[in-house]
């Protein structure tokens, strides 16, 4: 479990790692490939993107299905100083379910705002049930904690939903990646939800429909890939209007504030300030 720059949250815990979407501005991706390796028998089998390809052979004997990892424990790896830690991302972005780290929240006291797998979608198609069971059983041992959680999969939130899977706790919080209008998303009269439109690539409301979850988070694409796509002040206004009329709170991402200027509106549910 992490502190983190994002601005919307305390922490991430990422007790599942990797996702197959594929989004071309992917930073998780970007940075996984970057950690990706483990020591095998005190050799280092690979930290190097390049490579990445290679490390992702490796057939544990734990694997459940083909191109899914489960982990008991963590695999080490070795940093630039030469320290053994513990390899956050041993196969790069192939979904991992680190289940050692399960335990992690019920470690933190002080109730925080927790950003559940930050570096992988838990509810991909790819993800076996029981591991998203498995996490949601490890948020509902500390209560204490909000838990946010997100994916560009809503149709998952219903399906667990359905199957009486999807904890209806005003601490948990479903979140659905947008990016512009037309895109479904997850809404709910028994859950707490919002939508986070990052990157923002087109006018997202009034054409939706309307402002259907209880918080919404905007926001630009993160880092310098060329031709990245860069929100119009304009998008961010009407949002900002629509969401004002339906008094939705609305937070701007910090990555904004070249379209938006210092006087960024970041608003979070009642629920979710800051204790
Ligand atoms: S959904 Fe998120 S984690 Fe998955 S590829 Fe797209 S940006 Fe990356």
């Amino acid at each position: 479990m992490d502190n983190t720059r994002i601005d919307w949250a305390d922490m991430t815990w990422n007790p599942v790692t990797g996702c197959r979407h594929g989004c071309n501005y992917c930073y998780a991706a970007r940075t996984a490939g970057r950690f990706a390796g483990y020591l095998s028998q005190g050799v280092k089998v690979s930290n190097d993107p390049r490579k990445e390809e290679i490390v992702q052979e490796v057939k544990l004997p734990n694997c459940e299905r083909e191109g899914i990892v489960v982990l008991d424990k963590p695999l080490k790896t070795m940093t630039a100083a030469g320290n053994v830690v513990n390899a956050p991302y041993p196969f790069g972005f192939t979904p991992t379910f680190h289940r050692y780290r399960l335990g992690d929240p019920v470690k933190k006291q002080r109730p925080r705002n927790i950003f559940v797998c930050s570096m992988a979608d838990l509810f991909g198609t790819w993800v076996p049930t029981k591991w998203i069971v498995e996490v949601m059983d490890a948020c509902m041992a500390a209560p204490q904690h909000n838990y946010l959680f997100l994916t560009k999969n809503p149709r998952r939130y219903t399906e667990l939903d359905e199957m009486a899977l999807l904890p209806r706790r005003n601490n948990f919080w479903y979140g659905t990646t947008t990016t512009e209008a037309g895109q479904s998303y997850f809404i709910s009269e028994h859950h707490k939800t919002f939508t986070s439109v990052e990157p923002m690539t087109g006018p997202l409301f009034p054409e939706a429909g309307g402002i259907l979850v209880d918080w919404v988070i905007v926001g630009a694409e993160t880092g310098l890939r060329k031709n990245k796509a860069v929100p119009e002040r304009a998008w961010v206004k009407d949002l900002l209007d629509a969401c004002r009329e339906e008094g939705v709170p609305l937070f701007m991402k910090r990555n904004l504030t070249d379209v938006w200027g210092e006087n960024l509106v970041q608003e979070l549910p009642t629920m979710l300030g800051r204790r």
